[in-house]
């Protein structure tokens, strides 16, 4: 990149640096109005600032102010007494062509990737012009989040308040209303019409042992007001879906809880993507390439950020395989089908169920039904086999009838897999790997590389808030933005 990097602090303690911090944002945009050209930290330490390259800096003096100075310095007016200091700072030729576009690489198209990417085109500034290059070999929705069962809400299997739950519902109900709003405009989407994306008809969980009932109802006194769970007997309980069973009498209805259709929901976010490019008009860039990456160096120093959203294949990059805490963990997941001359339709405004196994619904008489879990598994294909899927069934329907009997008379449509990335359980329960890698990938590296990844079986819940965090991570260069719980996962030694 033609950029030089300026110190703009001396500053040689931490607590410097943090001051230096603060007042970052005032030095740049008035280095930006003054000289009239592109000047940015996305890639430097707080202490410094980068500018075109062709910008003399004559007597640098961005200093640190002692005494009555050091006041002025640390609160609002610093600025303003920046400003003559920075008369020294001589723009003896400013490049005629504008700076280059920040590029950023985002690895992998399903809930990670599509995220990170909305949130770097919405939130980036327009100086940086910026352009996002995805990477998927199987296109969009390829991996666990094609497959996966849709069903989102913020609680634990005890129904307690997942880590920072109230966030991550909050952004993804967002994320969700972003991407019906795209498929809504869209003109030549058949896939992602209305209605098609979301379906808002609430979560019912019979309770089926005596242990868990007792402490799901506890914690769902203490439920969050944006996704209440109301505890309710088998017979409102069947006023909702027909014939259900609550063997202990007992089932916990969340009515905010819903269920994406996971590929329409991914499509409609990359049409998002695109749209909001579009609107910023700032000459940003987003491209999709259906492409294998066989490892990162390949693309070192071609960008100026790689986002590594890979899903359980993360584990396949020769730079980080072994090197991360993740387990694998294999899903199938079958389709069933209620035949026209069978039984009665599954009400429209009935919700999906969840217990020792789930039901997530499609329409009236199509549903998925999930899922197996089979540990340490590598084999990441959506193909299932005749075997496989016989297997699953075996495994899946007596889990199933015990709440919902009537699905005897479903008949079985198909079947698909995904591979989860498990990451490690921390005192705040099982929490997403985010972060720089390039301790990883290389340190003398051009790049920098950041991985988002370890979903784990909440994907949906988490890609919105985590997606946020990690474009604005990835834009300002600075990974204290990401809270330290998700970044703990460095320190376990492997
Ligand atoms: C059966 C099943 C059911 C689930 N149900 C739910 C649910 O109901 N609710 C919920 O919240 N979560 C659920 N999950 C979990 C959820 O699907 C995952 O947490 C989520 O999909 C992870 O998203 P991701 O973007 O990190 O990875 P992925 O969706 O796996 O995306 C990774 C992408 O990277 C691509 N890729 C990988 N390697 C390469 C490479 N070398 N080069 C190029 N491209 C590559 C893949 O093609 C893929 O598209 C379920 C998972 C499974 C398996």
């Amino acid at each position: 990149m033609p950029f030089q990097q300026v110190s703009i602090f001396r500053t040689q303690k931490s607590d410097d640096s943090v001051k230096g911090q603060d007042c970052r944002d005032d030095i740049l945009k008035l280095l930006r109005n003054w000289l009239m050209c592109f000047v940015t930290t996305v890639t430097c330490a707080p202490q410094y600032i980068l500018l075109p390259k062709g910008c003399e800096c004559r007597g640098i003096g961005f200093y640190r102010a002692s005494g009555r100075r050091q006041q002025r310095f640390a609160g609002r007016r610093s600025a303003a007494w920046l400003f003559p200091t920075m008369a020294q700072l001589i723009p003896s030729s400013i490049p005629s062509s504008p700076a280059s576009p920040f590029r950023c690489a985002v690895l992998g198209c399903g809930f990670a990737g599509l995220s990170v990417a909305w949130h770097l085109l919405k939130n980036s500034p327009k100086e940086l012009r910026l352009r996002v290059d995805l990477f998927d070999e199987a296109g969009i929705g390829g991996g666990a989040s094609g497959v996966s069962g849709g069903l989102l809400h913020p609680y634990s299997p005890k129904g307690k308040l997942l880590w920072r739950g109230a966030e991550c519902w909050k952004e993804t109900l967002r994320l969700l209303n972003v991407a019906e709003m795209a498929a809504r405009h869209s003109k030549d989407s058949n896939e992602t019409s209305d209605g098609l994306i979301v379906r808002r008809r609430g979560i019912l969980r019979p309770a089926v042992n005596m242990k868990n009932s007792e402490i799901m109802t506890d914690n769902a006194q203490n439920c969050h007001p944006n996704c209440r769970i109301e505890t309710i007997g088998e017979d409102y309980a069947q006023t909702l879906v027909p014939n259900i069973c609550a063997p202990l009498d007992v089932a916990f209805y969340m009515p905010a809880a819903v269920n994406v259709y996971p590929r329409p929901y991914l499509q409609a976010l990359f049409l998002a993507c695109q749209n909001i490019m579009k609107e910023n008009d700032v000459g940003q860039e987003l491209y999709l390439h259906k492409k294998f990456i066989h490892n990162l160096l390949d693309l070192e120093g071609e960008y100026d950020a790689v986002i590594i959203c890979l899903g359980a294949k993360v584990d396949m990059l020769p730079e980080l395989s072994g090197r991360l805490p993740l387990r694998t963990c294999r899903g199938v997941v079958a389709h069933m089908q209620l035949p026209l001359d069978m039984g009665e339709d599954y009400p429209e405004h009935a919700p999906s169920i969840l217990s020792d196994a789930w039901l997530a619904i499609q329409g009236t008489r199509s549903l998925y039904m999930g899922s197996t879990w089979e540990w340490k598994s590598t084999n990441s294909s959506a193909h299932v086999s005749a075997d496989e899927a016989s297997k699953a069934l075996e495994e899946l329907l007596p889990k199933a009838s015990v709440f919902y009997p009537g699905i005897k008379n479903w008949s079985f449509g198909g079947a698909k897999a995904g591979l989860r990335a498990m990451p490690p359980l921390t005192p705040h329960g099982s929490l997403p790997l985010l972060g720089c890698v390039n301790s990883l990938v290389g340190q003398n590296c051009r790049s920098r590389y950041w991985l988002f990844g370890g979903l784990g079986s909440r994907g949906l819940l988490y890609h919105a808030w985590l997606g946020k965090l990690m474009a604005q991570a990835v834009l300002s260069c600075d990974e204290q933005i990401i809270p330290s719980e998700l970044i703990a996962w460095k320190n376990i030694k492997r």
